[in-house]
């Protein structure tokens, strides 16, 4: 075990591991401790996005996740008595370049994360190892780390405690972090909360209910039945009021629940089920000292637009190049609260949707589920209504100009025709300046060449043959330069002159080093 590292990661679930990964790729000495002696076991999430798919992408893990991933091309809510509310159409790609919807079971996620992140020679993983205390000393953080596992493990009698150092410690430990703890930040809770029984099944043919994603909402058990990844099928039903943890986590109760799907143990092999409390809230800072949180430390949410986990490759995306230009000296430490206020902006908008959604889905009450019916089934039967899925959401204030596209996800295309491979697996990711029909070395100064050379930035130059996606986003914003972040957000954007590419890298840089500018903007 190391005892000084750049960057320790507290908590090794989806989150710590994507993290460790992203941060060991950069070249820093990350040590992760996990006081589980080995993977979480039981499946949590079962759905990412386009956009955590495109940060699965750089760590190169794609191949790995193909077998344990299937699209999910359809999602429909239906009422009660069968009738569609809802249907969400995933045919197409999303903007990232990725399948809109992808469907898992978490620890076999888990598994692939892993192995990419011990494969790094910069990344030690110590599982087994609890991290009971954090002292930021202002120029490093100490850890003090107990062997054993908080969660029934045993300790070992010798070499039982350790102490290590950090330049900066990540909490990724989870709803009960220790970091958090440490960090004395205030929570904000809004106060949502339900329990729902998870179960999840091996079909003993796997084409039973293949492709049905579906949210049923029936006011007697409002029931979500979707894909757990191939080969498997989740269900989830919500607890009604008296019902308790002990009754509905009895197996006879769950194929009672089973059976009214049609669905028996001739049909499928329960693999396990639990009741989760389904929370609304987060950290009101991120950032405290060399103190970091990301993912479910920092953030809860229900499940219902499926984006817990998909918050926490986000968080994981971000922090990633925020804390690499901060050690490497090109940003000020300030460039560290700007990971707080652009996430936390970000972050509010998928907690307020998964609020919304489930507040619609768990209506428990006739007449109120008969109201909604007849607004949803009305939406759904009028061909002019605006498109079920809400717009995506922008950063917070930070590291961008500011207004739109600024702060908002860059698509992802084909480097060329549709057997090119995906733009970001060219030049393996990072800051990248694309022009439209023009050539962004003839666009730079020697000034603005040099900034964007000590930033790694991969210089892209579209023209009539590239992909078709990146021309309808130019021709949408009315520019023709933008300047993308490593976690494909867009910094600013730019026609194509000398001298207002020059002022696009101008400001970018006035951003990194400019503390009294991330002040301003950290606050506004
Ligand atoms: C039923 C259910 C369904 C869900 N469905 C979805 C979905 O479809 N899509 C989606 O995006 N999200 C979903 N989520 C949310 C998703 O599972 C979580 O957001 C995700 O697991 C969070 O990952 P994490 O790495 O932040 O935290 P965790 O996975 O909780 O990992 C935290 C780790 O930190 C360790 N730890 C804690 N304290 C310490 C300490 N002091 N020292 C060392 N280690 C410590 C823990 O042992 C744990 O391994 C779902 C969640 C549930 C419960």
């Amino acid at each position: 075990m190391r005892s000084n590292s750049d960057i320790a990661i507290v908590g090794y679930g989806p989150v710590g591991q994507t993290l460790a990964s992203l941060l060991g790729r950069l070249g820093y000495a990350v040590s992760v401790f996990e006081r589980r002696p080995s993977l979480h076991p039981r499946p949590r999430a079962v759905h990412y996005d386009d956009e955590a798919a495109r940060v699965f992408q750089r760590l190169g893990i794609h191949a790995e996740l193909e077998p344990i991933t299937e699209p999910a091309i359809r999602y429909e809510w239906q009422n009660a008595a069968g009738e569609t509310l809802l249907l969400l159409d995933r045919s197409a790609p999303g903007p990232s370049g990725w399948p809109a919807a992808t469907m898992f079971s978490q620890p076999e996620l888990e598994r692939v994360l892993d192995r990419a992140a011990k494969a790094l020679p910069t990344v030690e993983v110590h599982q087994g190892w609890e991290v009971a205390g954090l002292v930021d000393g202002g120029d490093g953080v100490r850890l003090e780390l107990r062997r054993g596992s908080a969660d029934g493990g045993r300790r070992a009698a010798a070499d039982a405690e350790r102490e290590v150092t950090a330049a900066y410690a990540i909490g990724c430990d989870g709803a009960s972090s220790v970091v958090r703890e440490t960090m004395a930040t205030g929570v904000e809770d809004l106060g949502f909360a339900f329990d729902w029984l998870i179960a999840d099944t091996i079909p003993h043919d796997p084409s039973l209910l293949a492709g049905v994603n579906l949210q049923r909402c029936d006011p007697q058990r409002p029931t979500t039945m979707v894909s757990g990844g191939p080969g498997r099928r989740r269900w989830e039903w919500m607890l009604l009021p008296g019902e308790t943890r002990e009754q509905v986590e009895d197996e006879e109760f769950v194929w009672r629940m089973l059976a009214r799907s049609g669905v028996g143990p001739d049909d499928v092999a329960l693999e396990r089920c639990t009741v989760y409390t389904f929370r609304a809230l987060w950290a009101e800072r991120w950032r405290v000292g060399r103190l970091l949180l990301a993912g479910d430390a920092a953030h809860q949410m229900p499940p219902f637009a499926g984006q817990g986990l998909c918050s926490g490759i986000r968080d994981a995306a971000t922090l990633a190049w925020h804390i690499d230009l901060v050690l490497r000296g090109q940003a000020t430490e300030a460039t560290l609260d700007a990971y707080t206020s652009e996430r936390r902006g970000h972050l509010q908008h998928a907690i307020a949707m998964s609020v919304e959604l489930g507040k619609v889905i768990c209506i428990t009450d006739s007449a109120e589920a008969s109201a909604r019916d007849e607004v949803l089934l009305s939406v759904a039967a009028d061909p002019g209504a605006p498109p079920a899925e809400p717009p995506a959401p922008e950063l917070g204030p930070g590291l961008h100009d500011g207004e739109p596209p600024a702060g908002s996800l860059f698509p992802q295309g084909r480097a060329r025709d549709e057997g090119s491979p995906l733009m970001e697996d060219t030049f393996g990711g990072g800051f990248a300046l694309y022009a439209q029909e023009a050539n962004p070395t003839d666009l730079l100064d020697e000034d603005a060449r040099e900034t964007l050379r000590g930033l790694d930035c991969a210089l892209i130059s579209l023209d009539e043959d590239s992909d078709a996606v990146y021309r309808a986003w130019f021709a949408a914003h009315g520019c023709e330069v933008a300047l993308v972040r490593p976690d494909f957000y867009v910094f600013g954007t730019a026609d194509a002159t000398t001298a207002a590419a020059g002022a696009l890298v101008a400001r970018l840089r006035a951003a990194l080093t400019n503390q009294d500018r991330d002040e301003e903007r950290v606050t506004r």
